[in-house]
């Protein structure tokens, strides 16, 4: 091969996130792979005729941030539904008409992204939705995806009277005098879910490109799809197949909490059709538990009635302890990496359990099982991440005095509790492995903005807001290779991505600020310029110069 490189890339300090070399000011591409690290001057050998250059003006290069949580083809979805994201309480039955008006011809009012905040404990109500949309169905799923709010139309359609029990896993919610509101939460949202429309598989396949390309804007170059069907694997292997996937992608199948081990030789079936190009289908979801806000995580002592008594009430566990230690042996017998929503201090622990359980069964090996979420650890439970080689699958964004904390889960726990949540730098201090995720579309898929609030846990925006639980902070260098060589650690993709480093792929993301510079302003406002995926640009700010 001539040693000329395809691409340098000059003008903006290196963050390699390589132990070994930390620091560099210049990085030669050649074939797709970084040629070289270093001082601008010991590459220039490698700088011919056919070699463009991108010379910055500051910034910050580093690599391609990885996302470990994310649901990349729904919220892709979303973006073409009815979105509430990001929309004022107020405005969203306005958001709602007007979707419904601008779409005569959709015989359902799909969407999501409402706050649950908005509402307060008892949830959103169906009238003020038949107030804007009485012809149609409507079923907006909550930002988490744990609740639905749905109109008297779409509660007719399925049934759902005074008289419907609750479903198991799942609860709806009613009155004073006992009636349906219009609120649905975890299994009890397929009662009316099971009916609407089915997304085509053209509808799908666009869902993954424009979730993609919502991703590399953002500087991302690999992400795991936290909770993969069969429909949006089909939909990431055609997008693969065309040669249109250009992030790599693990999708993590999601393991049918009804269905039982029946299905387990399907999703080895799954995981051998599913590996096309960037794409792997070699890990599985399981959900241990709910979340907080709407009383369905699993604590180890009861939720409180918000005068401090206890409400007898510990949650909802997905699967018993036992049939949770049961499927994870199994899983892990297979050789998949299990993947689990954990949030309450019980379900993280029972999970925990349910590893050493696989373990023990079926010996160590390399193994990439991970817990996500991670909102209340019990310090006793924070070491054996490290010892049983489990991943902390970390949402940042989370750690901060939102309303969420303040109006949703404060007010109902025990102070020593309080103090267990979004442990981050507890975990890293006994050594346990970090990976960060941003669970789009429940909350942003900025990675910058993300690592602000692991770094500062401050509310964003708000400087001045008080600092959520100061030792569980984590310094910036940690942050970013939590962002970067931790998450590609859990996917698997680490030898060859994760560190700007001679030899692995060259996915890169580039700064238009140094974060690193304390008058760079706040993290979150930081902007990427540009992202590259094996030296080619999959995002490209119009301001640079790509071609020279
Ligand atoms: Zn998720």
């Amino acid at each position: 091969m001539s040693p000329e490189a395809d691409l340098c890339i000059v003008g903006a300090p290196v963050w390699t996130g390589d132990p070994a070399r930390p620091w560099a000011d210049a990085v030669a591409v050649r074939g797709g792979r970084v040629a070289a690290v270093g001082p601008e001057r010991e590459l220039a050998a490698l700088r011919g005729p056919a070699t463009r250059v991108l010379a910055l003006d500051g910034g910050l290069v580093l690599p391609g941030f990885a996302d470990a949580h994310v649901h990349t083809a729904d919220s892709g979805l979303e973006l073409a539904q009815c979105d509430l994201h990001g929309v004022e309480p107020a405005a969203y039955a306005a958001t709602v008409a007007s979707y419904a008006a601008e779409h005569p011809e959709a015989a359902w009012v799909l969407g999501g992204g409402w706050r649950m905040d908005a509402f307060g404990t008892a949830g959103p109500r169906a009238a003020a939705l038949d107030a804007v949309v009485a012809d149609r169905p409507v079923l907006l799923e909550s930002s988490d995806g744990h609740s639905a709010w749905v109109n008297r139309r779409a509660l007719e359609l399925a049934g759902i009277t005074r008289a419907t029990p609750d479903p198991p896993r799942g609860r709806i919610e009613r009155d004073a005098a006992g009636e349906p509101t219009g609120a649905l939460l975890e299994a009890a949202m397929g009662l009316v879910r099971d009916l609407a429309p089915e997304p085509s598989p053209a509808e799908w396949e666009a869902a993954v490109e424009r979730g993609q390309a919502h991703l590399h804007r953002l500087g991302i170059t690999a992400w795991q799809d936290a909770a993969v069907d069969p429909e949006v694997l089909a939909a990431y292997r055609a997008v693969a197949e065309r040669g249109r996937l250009t992030g790599r992608v693990v999708a993590v199948l999601r393991w049918d909490v009804g269905a039982g081990p029946a299905q387990l030789p399907d999703l080895v079936e799954r995981r051998r059709t599913g590996s096309v190009g960037r794409l792997r289908a070699g890990a599985v979801k399981i959900f241990a538990d709910g979340v907080f806000e709407n009383r369905t995580a699993a604590m180890l002592e009861p939720y409180l009635d918000g005068d401090g008594r206890s409400t007898g009430n510990l949650g909802i566990g997905m699967l018993g302890a036992e049939e949770l230690a049961e499927v994870v042996t199994a899983l892990d017998g297979q050789g998949f990496d299990v993947h689990v929503h954990a949030i309450g201090d019980r379900a993280v622990r029972d999970t925990l359990d349910a590893f050493e359980a696989a373990a023990a069964a079926n010996g160590r090996r390399d193994t990439r099982h991970q817990i996500a979420h991670l909102q209340f650890v019990h310090p006793d439970d924070r070491p054996r991440f490290r010892r049983l080689g489990v991943i902390a699958n970390a949402q940042p964004y989370w750690s901060c005095l939102d309303p969420y904390m303040r109006e949703l889960t404060l007010p109902f726990l025990d102070p020593e509790r309080a103090g267990w949540q979004y442990p981050w730098a507890s975990l890293r201090r006994a050594g346990a492995a970090l990976a960060f995720g941003s669970d789009w579309s429940v909350s942003t898929a900025n990675p910058l903005e993300e690592i602000e609030v692991a770094v500062h846990r401050v509310t964003p925006g708000d400087p001045a807001a008080e600092v959520f639980l100061p030792d569980e902070r984590v310094d910036l260098p940690t942050a970013l290779a939590a962002f970067t060589a931790g998450s590609a650690h859990a996917l698997r993709l680490e030898a060859e991505t994760g560190t700007v480093t001679p030899g692995k792929l060259a996915d890169l993301a580039v700064l238009d600020r140094d974060p690193f510079d304390p008058a760079a302003g706040p993290i979150g406002t930081v902007r990427v310029l540009a992202t590259l995926v094996e030296g080619e640009p999959v995002h490209a700010d119009p301001s640079l110069d790509l071609t020279g």
